[in-house]
């Protein structure tokens, strides 16, 4: 059978992007697959390549959290547990970046983007990686041991994070060959490609909806209430095209992203077909559909967020079980693996 295995970071409460775009299908995957192992982490280590403040962060993990059950993540059916009460990710990250070439870190996208950034930042030609943390560069080998630990053969990813999925694959392949049992140790997991939902900025959509946007007003929490969602739909950059709205990311980027949302909203896979269906409107009136279809969306998770925020005592115990339910898987991994490379 399967194992499935995804994490998320705890930077916040998540956007409609992180929503339609991954965590409605990790709640999916768990629902339509009940004899598959499914396992999902809040990924703390990982927010720590950049830089985050204490107090926020401890609050963060536990939204996130929150959220994760909000949403429809069960206990009963997945283990759901923070990576950083599970010290082994971090064990058999620094073994498998042993055995990984800094030169195919460097080729990672994301660590290119940073360096770029980095460049921008002393608006010098030379690129200066000397002020980035090592933590930038090596995360992928994380992200890699975060999936092995257990052993997962398949990982609900978007199309961003492919790359890192493939550096996962030849690392485990890596270790297969270096260090070789009776059986191969790890299994080379495969991407579950999210259908590709790529939900635009309300205010840009020449950009992605991102958490870091410097605009709140371009992105939609799941704890929006229904007049945020409204006053921020209202305030979403369309086109001056007067004749009813038309799918057409490329000519009408704003409308078209609205469409997207309202199609993501109803649960349709064709965006086109279903926009077909919204010609008559103006864009007065997609916006009153787009904020009712998000409302409707997001209400029931919103009120079990704010439920769950308010039983700590639930939210600990969750936290716990699902830690020492993960512990007990990897500490099998790492046994095996510590055989393996001399150190057991
Ligand atoms: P950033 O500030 O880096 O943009 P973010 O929260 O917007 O942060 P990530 O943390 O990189 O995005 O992504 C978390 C998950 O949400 C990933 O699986 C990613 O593919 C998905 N995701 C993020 N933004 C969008 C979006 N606008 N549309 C669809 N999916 C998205």
């Amino acid at each position: 059978s399967r194992t499935i295995f995804s994490g998320i970071q705890p930077t916040g409460i998540p956007h409609l992007g992180n929503y339609l775009g991954a965590l409605s299908n990790w709640v999916k995957i768990q629902n339509e697959n009940p004899q598959d192992k499914h396992i999902f982490s809040v990924v703390g280590w990982h927010a720590l390549t950049l830089p985050q403040n204490p107090k926020e962060l401890g609050a963060s993990r536990r939204d996130m959290l929150a959220v994760l059950l909000a949403i429809g993540i069960d206990p009963k059916k997945s283990i759901i547990f923070h990576q950083d009460s599970n010290a082994m990710h971090t064990e058999l990250a620094w073994i498998l970046s042993c055995i990984t070439p800094t030169g195919r870190l460097r080729r990672m996208t994301s660590w290119k983007t940073r360096l770029a950034q980095s460049r921008n930042a002393n608006s010098e030609s030379e690129v200066d990686e000397s002020l980035l943390n090592a933590g930038l560069l090596t995360y992928p080998v994380l992200q890699a041991a975060d999936i092995l630990l257990y052993q997962a053969t398949h990982v609900p990813v978007g199309e961003d994070q492919n790359q890192h999925l493939e550096l996962c694959r030849d690392i485990a392949d890596s270790f297969n060959r270096t260090f070789k049992g009776r059986s191969r140790m790890f299994p080379l997991p495969t991407a579950l490609i999210t259908p590709s939902k790529r939900i635009l900025s309300l205010t840009d959509p020449s950009a992605k909806m991102s958490k870091s946007a410097p605009d709140p007003s371009s992105r939609i929490l799941l704890t929006d209430s229904a007049k945020q969602i409204a006053a921020k739909v209202r305030g979403a950059v369309t086109d001056s095209i007067s004749t009813g709205v038309s799918y057409d990311p490329d000519e009408r980027p704003g409308t078209s992203n609205l469409l997207a949302i309202l199609s993501a909203c109803f649960g349709h896979e064709d965006v086109r077909l279903f926009a077909e269906t919204c010609r008559g409107m103006s864009h007065g009136v997609l916006k009153g559909e787009v904020a009712g279809a998000v409302e409707d969306l997001i209400a029931g998770p919103r009120a079990e967020f704010e439920r769950l925020k308010g039983d700590v005592g639930y939210l600990d115990q969750v936290a716990r079980e699902g830690a020492e339910a993960a512990r007990e898987l990897s500490a099998r991994t790492m046994v095996q693996v510590r055989e393996r490379i001399g150190l057991s």
